[in-house]
């Protein structure tokens, strides 16, 4: 027991108050019994005796009281050294029950904090080494290129020019990869705060086809918009619109790069009270059966030829970006046939 200090001064201030209240009690008992020795003495023993039983008492109570504080203190000191054991909750009543509460619910916050930033610094580990090892392939290509270029390796114009022109592909790619995986990064890591509000879909679906009209026009694609029939009203979604529209470039960049020439990509806009929906299906090779539960999934990619380049973030970062503002992106397809993204806003 490490509470002595107090009870040494219970004891202490006890013991001079008790002195003190003796000798008046003597006293006056002398006095009133006229100046009887043998009836004072007897009045001082009871009072003695009662004095005893309620130091007993208090002195009881009091150990209690400290040996709680003494055993949350050793806890919480276990707490700090990062060394807490799974403490059995102890209910009792009054204060102590309350501080026993407090302690334990402060462990629970401080467990939960603990296990956050351990999530942190995994998501910021596995952000590095994911980054640092996307950019690995290019940059080695890079050096090549610049190698190739440097020592005059190239006797041809032309060639030099195709060395140049792969290079700058690379760059563009790097650029590409290195943004959108800081645009994921910030989101999933919760600082970015998407501004919701009532924004224009048909806007919002403009913006995003003029980012990738170049590519529908270089392969002969079209995009067809269907509007719900027999509305009146522009159809709104409660979103942030910029972050949206790069969630939709990143989908209709996809659907252009899994189709071939001459194909139509159809948006289709659909709504009623509960919600809004926008899907984007393409005339495309598709994705197998087995690939749709990852597709969503950071740099996984489905195995096919049409898009060697491809780095496996732009459909998670459609997916980080819908689902922050509280919507919903699914995937239907069949191979050979379709892909349909479907992005869902409950109203
Ligand atoms: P990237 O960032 O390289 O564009 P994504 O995350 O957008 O990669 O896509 C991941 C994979 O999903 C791609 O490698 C591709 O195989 C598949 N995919 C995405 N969109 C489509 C689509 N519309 N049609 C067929 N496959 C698709």
């Amino acid at each position: 027991m490490k509470h002595y200090y107090e009870m040494k001064q219970y004891r202490g201030r006890f013991m001079v108050l008790t002195t003190i209240f003796m000798v008046v009690l003597w006293s006056v008992s002398w006095y009133f019994c006229d100046f009887n020795m043998g009836k004072a003495w007897t009045v001082v023993f009871i009072a003695t005796v009662f004095v005893l039983l309620v130091y007993n008492l208090v002195y009881q109570m009091l150990r209690g009281v400290y040996a709680d504080v003494e055993t949350i203190s050793g806890w919480m000191l276990d707490v700090i050294d990062g060394k807490e054991k799974d403490t059995k909750e102890v209910y009792k009543q009054g204060v102590m029950g309350l501080l026993y509460t407090n302690y334990f619910k402060m462990v629970t916050a401080l467990k939960e904090s603990r296990q956050k930033e351990g999530r942190e610094k995994e998501f910021l580990r596995d952000t590095i080494s994911d980054i640092s090892h996307q950019l690995k392939t290019p940059l080695a290509s890079l050096k090549v290129f610049i190698d190739l270029l440097y020592e005059e390796k190239l006797k041809e114009e032309s060639k030099r020019k195709e060395v140049l022109r792969e290079a700058g592909k690379q760059l563009e790619r790097m650029e590409w990869m290195v943004l959108a995986m800081l645009k994921l990064a910030r989101i999933e890591a919760g600082s970015v705060r998407f501004e919701r509000k009532w924004c224009e879909a048909e806007q919002i679906l403009k913006t995003a086809i003029e980012s990738v009209d170049y590519l529908y026009a270089k392969r002969k694609q079209k995009i067809v918009i269907h509007w719900p029939e027999g509305v009146e009203e522009k159809v709104c979604l409660n979103c942030d619109g910029e972050w949206l529209t790069e969630g939709l470039i990143n989908l209709l960049k996809n659907a252009s790069d899994y189709s071939g020439e001459d194909t139509i990509v159809s948006v289709k806009v659909e709504e009623n009270n509960l919600f809004t929906r926008i899907y984007i299906k393409d005339e495309g090779v598709g994705i197998p059966e087995e690939a749709l539960p990852h597709i969503f999934k950071r740099f996984y990619r489905v195995d096919n030829k049409i898009n060697p380049g491809s780095v496996g973030i732009g459909l998670s970062l459609a997916k980080s970006i819908v689902e922050g503002m509280g919507g919903k992106l699914v995937v239907k397809s069949e191979v050979g046939k379709y892909t349909c993204f479907i992005l869902t806003f409950m109203k």
